[in-house]
């Protein structure tokens, strides 16, 4: 095959109708075209994907980094993950706290510690010894994504309310990388911790495929996710649009909703969902930009 490189980016699953997401439309395009040429010009697919979920952080129009929600405690609790097919190796921190840049504090694990996951207190002391950016008292730090209404803030744990953001690549060289970030659920429990930073639930890469989630996490736990999505392309020899059609099948039989953006080797973008949207954006060096929130 001749040499390839695409980018792929999500904005979360779900969309307000009644919301504008120009913003967010725009963003997630320059995202990916940028993305894309740091590819071109040689950047590897791990690092693009931080380059990419990292900005999503920083730019508060989506449901990870700042513009995440607190917890029923009234604390912002980030669960993230970065998987390189490449090894294949993973970093990931669940339950942190006060760290600007979640995928920064996943890759920081998977770089400098031989573990795969750290949660909770030991994941926040990991990243402030790492000299990771804190948050501190910065007053103006958070804000509300795009389309979250500030009631949403105060759901009582069976709202529901959510989001998150994704990015998977394949690099000239043929290696694929998968990262994904989130505040998770909206009033949820201190502690909870979701499919986002699970490998094998929200994020996923190997040889074959990258792939990262979307959506209620409970749900996609215990449909396997990732993981089950993998398997179909890696044992069944399924294509991965069946393989992710098979997957948010059996999220909807448990009654959850959301959505995924996966990628192989072809670098053909691969984005299905069942949820009302999927924020997205994708290009590539065989793929003409393309973005769509609905
Ligand atoms: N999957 C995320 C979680 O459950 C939320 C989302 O994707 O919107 O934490």
């Amino acid at each position: 095959m001749t040499e390839r490189w695409t980018l792929v980016v999500h904005g979360g699953a779900g969309v307000n109708p009644s919301r504008d997401y120009a913003d967010v439309e725009t963003d997630l395009l320059a995202l990916a075209t940028e993305g894309a040429a740091r590819l071109q010009g040689g950047v590897s697919a791990v690092d693009t994907v931080q380059w990419a979920v990292a900005r999503m952080e920083a730019s508060g129009l989506y449901v990870a980094g700042r513009g995440s929600a607190p917890n029923r405690a009234g604390i912002v609790e980030f669960d993230a993950a970065i998987m390189d097919g490449a090894g294949p190796r993973a970093g990931a921190v669940a339950a942190i706290q006060d760290v600007r840049s979640p995928i920064a504090a996943a890759r920081a694990v998977m770089d400098l510690t031989p573990h795969v996951l750290l949660a909770g207190e030991g994941a926040t002391a990991f990243a402030r010894e790492s000299g990771l950016d804190q948050i501190g008292n910065d007053p103006d730090f958070f804000r509300l994504a795009v389309g979250v209404e500030p009631h949403e803030l105060e759901a009582e744990g069976d709202a529901l309310a959510h989001g998150t953001v994704g990015a998977v690549a394949l690099d000239r060289a043929g290696r694929l990388a998968a990262a994904t970030s989130t505040g998770g659920l909206f009033g949820k429990r201190p502690g909870r911790v979701g499919d986002t930073p699970l490998p094998g639930a929200g994020t996923w890469a190997d040889a074959d495929i990258a792939i990262s989630c979307t959506g209620v996490g409970e749900h996609f736990i215990l449909a396997g996710g990732a993981g089950d999505m993998a398997a179909r392309i890696r044992y069944a020899g399924l294509p991965a649009k069946d393989a992710a059609e098979a997957m948010l099948a059996r999220v909807a039989a448990l009654g959850g909703d959301g959505g995924l953006i996966a990628l192989g080797r072809d670098g053909v973008p691969v984005f299905a969902w069942n949820s009302r949207g999927l924020k997205r954006a994708a290009a590539g060096s065989h793929v003409a930009p393309l973005v769509s929130v609905t």
